[in-house]
């Protein structure tokens, strides 16, 4: 179990130490040998509390589950989830939410905003206590969300990073950019790490 130690973190509104139970990447449990797509972690905010879970980054509601009401070990492994499209082929997944806890307002389509509540941390689905499953995908493949749960990575859509590149006075037509840097390769991945050492 690894300790992060932060005070705050991007997908919980609370602040408090967060607790790595399980990290992305190839794992056995029960005998059997699979890769987590994702990466699990907890945080308790105090007895019979548990943390809210806020949106990492602005995006588009593109799934929503919020029918499981319990542990479910042989269909609905997922539990109740959130998933959200950033743009820029990022999308973030939040699994096994408290059954009940997601808001109506968080429904197939709507645009939510970085920080935006989308439920509570629970137990619902493949599960074996109240936690976490986040997982990112980069262009349809699961990537490491480790980074982006400490704050060392961030998410931002071109139009975010392009906006950071002008204030800095780096470029001077954002417009131009949003349409050029689509059709070059790299080029959306160097303005977003560009942003990111400059904001
Ligand atoms: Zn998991």
């Amino acid at each position: 179990m690894g300790q992060y130690g932060l005070s705050q973190s991007p997908v919980f509104k609370e602040a408090g130490d967060m607790y790595e139970t399980s990290p992305f990447g190839m794992r056995t449990l029960n005998g059997k040998t699979y890769k987590h797509c994702g990466v699990d972690v907890v945080r308790y905010i105090g007895y019979n509390a548990l943390a809210t879970i806020v949106a990492i980054a602005d995006g588009k509601v593109t799934a929503v589950k919020n029918t499981v009401t319990g542990v479910d070990h042989r269909r609905n492994l997922e539990g109740n989830y959130v998933c959200i499209d950033h743009g820029g082929g990022m999308v973030s997944k939040y699994f096994h939410l408290k059954y009940g806890s997601i808001p109506a307002s968080i429904r197939v389509g709507v645009t939510v905003h970085k920080g935006d509540t989308i439920g509570y941390m629970g137990n619902t689905g493949d599960s074996y206590g109240a936690h976490l499953h986040f997982q990112l995908e980069q262009n349809g493949q699961a990537i490491d969300g480790a980074p982006y749960l400490k704050g060392q990575k961030t998410i931002g859509t071109l139009e975010s990073d392009l906006a950071v590149l002008q204030k800095k006075g780096v470029i001077n037509s954002p417009a131009y950019w949003l349409q050029t840097a689509p059709r070059v390769q790299y080029l959306p991945e160097l303005i977003h790490n560009m942003a990111e050492v400059l904001q």
